[in-house]
């Protein structure tokens, strides 16, 4: 077996029990878009580290951005100090995110990135005076990470109300949009949104969203009409807008944001995920100057949050030379061609009696079953195949590196493809 016995008696896995662990396989190196396992077995990688290693594994720029940073000095505090590698990193990302984004905190994950964004809405709100406003509205489906306000609004139902629910806090949840991001605009999506925001306005601080592909909470991909109805609310309603484009990121979509596709700005954004290229945890959130020259504006004129490892100097010099790889690279081309594949070679699971739906965005291709699949057993089946892909829930998909070539990501389709027909 590749498992190994230390592992499954003391080491927690995400999402799993300890005394009866899903089987977990034991890596010995990545390269490229290939996961090698411990004896020897060469891994397909369909999942990029959950949305992170676009460029694949083992990259010799990215290594070398690491080594030379680490040189230097791995880490200073961000309080009282600066460094090259964060202001180059922020000139970077100021000039691909929105116009309106003009400043950046530098934070940890992604969860603590919308933990961070959800407090500054509510810091704005004490500094303009308007305190009551303090809650937050959102769309049911989505998901926002495992911390306890990035928890209150992911769904309610795939996400962890049902466990940790009394001891959080109460959200404002609208209906996920049901025009699909290819499909007609149905005006009637936007109606339990318009409601909330006209009943409880002066209660609601931000609404937050992860802007047309929903991720974890339901990989659903909705029309961008939505999110130019819900940014028109905000606008009339004085809520602010926060785009969570921590899954959507660094042209995962097939631009490099998500918010591209709509062409509406939010008033804050959280990226993380393949910030790193994902070489290690890293996140931003980003803010229009109105945000922060509020928060400055009123006591106690900071904006109070500060990780201890808030912009560490190798997490900020990974992240410039994975963000300057992708744009110096033909990533568009690379991520249209492995949509227009994903699209011909996953159509056929359509016919599969198991099957419900198959979308594709991007670089993201998404087989829903009918039934939630068995994860051991189904893991077990990737494996075998060659490929690396774990399904959730009822949900089996592909987010790969985007170095992938035409035949790993036909290795993986076709698997796919043959193990959604075995259910
Ligand atoms: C993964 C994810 C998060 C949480 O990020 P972590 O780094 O796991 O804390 C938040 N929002 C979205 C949209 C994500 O996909």
């Amino acid at each position: 077996m590749l498992y190994d016995s230390f592992d499954r008696e003391h080491l927690w896995h995400p999402y799993t029990s300890t005394t009866n662990p899903l089987p977990v396989y034991k890596v010995s190196r990545a390269e490229g878009c290939e996961i090698i396992l411990e004896n020897g077995t060469r891994l397909v990688d369909g999942m990029s580290s959950w949305w992170c290693a676009i460029h694949g594994y083992n990259h010799p720029e990215l290594n070398a951005a690491v080594e030379t940073q680490l040189k230097k000095m791995s880490h200073v505090m961000f309080g009282g100090l600066t460094h090259d590698p964060a202001i180059e990193l922020g000139k970077l990302l100021l000039g691909i995110a929105p116009p309106s984004m003009d400043k950046i905190f530098y934070a940890d994950s992604g969860s603590v990135a919308v933990e961070v964004a959800m407090k500054m809405a509510v810091q704005y709100f004490h500094a303009a005076g308007k305190r009551g406003k303090s809650n937050f509205a959102t769309i049911r489906s989505g998901y926002h990470g495992d911390t306890w306000n990035a928890m209150s609004v992911c769904d309610p139902v795939t996400g962890m109300h049902s466990l940790f629910g009394s001891a959080l806090p109460v959200r404002y949840f609208s209906p996920a949009p049901l025009s699909r991001f290819d499909g007609v605009w149905d005006e009637n999506d936007i109606s339990p949104l318009k409601e909330i925001m006209k009943s409880h306005h002066d209660e609601i601080a931000a609404l937050i969203m992860e802007p047309v592909v929903q991720g974890a909470g339901g990989m659903r991909f909705y029309h961008p009409e939505y999110l130019r109805q819900a940014a028109a609310l905000c606008k009339e309603y004085d809520i602010l807008l926060i785009f969570d484009e921590i899954a959507t990121g660094f042209g995962r979509t097939g631009k490099l944001f998500a918010w591209e596709h709509a062409g509406v700005e939010p008033d804050i954004m959280c990226i993380g995920k393949a910030l790193t290229g994902g070489y290690m945890t890293f996140s931003a959130v980003l803010a229009s100057a109105k945000v922060a020259d509020t928060i400055s504006g009123a006591e106690p004129y900071s904006f109070m949050h500060g990780p201890t490892f808030m912009g560490n100097p190798l997490a900020c010099a990974v992240a410039s030379a994975s963000t300057r790889l992708l744009l110096s690279s033909d990533w568009q081309v690379r991520v249209r061609a492995i949509e227009t594949q994903l699209r011909e070679e996953l159509r056929p699971a359509l016919r599969l009696p198991a099957v419900q739906d198959v979308r594709v965005l991007g670089a993201i291709g998404v087989v829903e079953m009918k039934k939630p699949v068995d994860m051991a057993s189904v893991q077990k089946r990737f494996v075998e195949e060659g490929v690396w892909v774990r399904p959730f829930g009822r949900l089996v998909y592909v987010m790969p590196p985007y170095i992938i070539t035409s035949e790993q990501l036909g290795k993986l389709t076709s698997a796919l493809v043959k193990i959604a027909g075995e259910l």
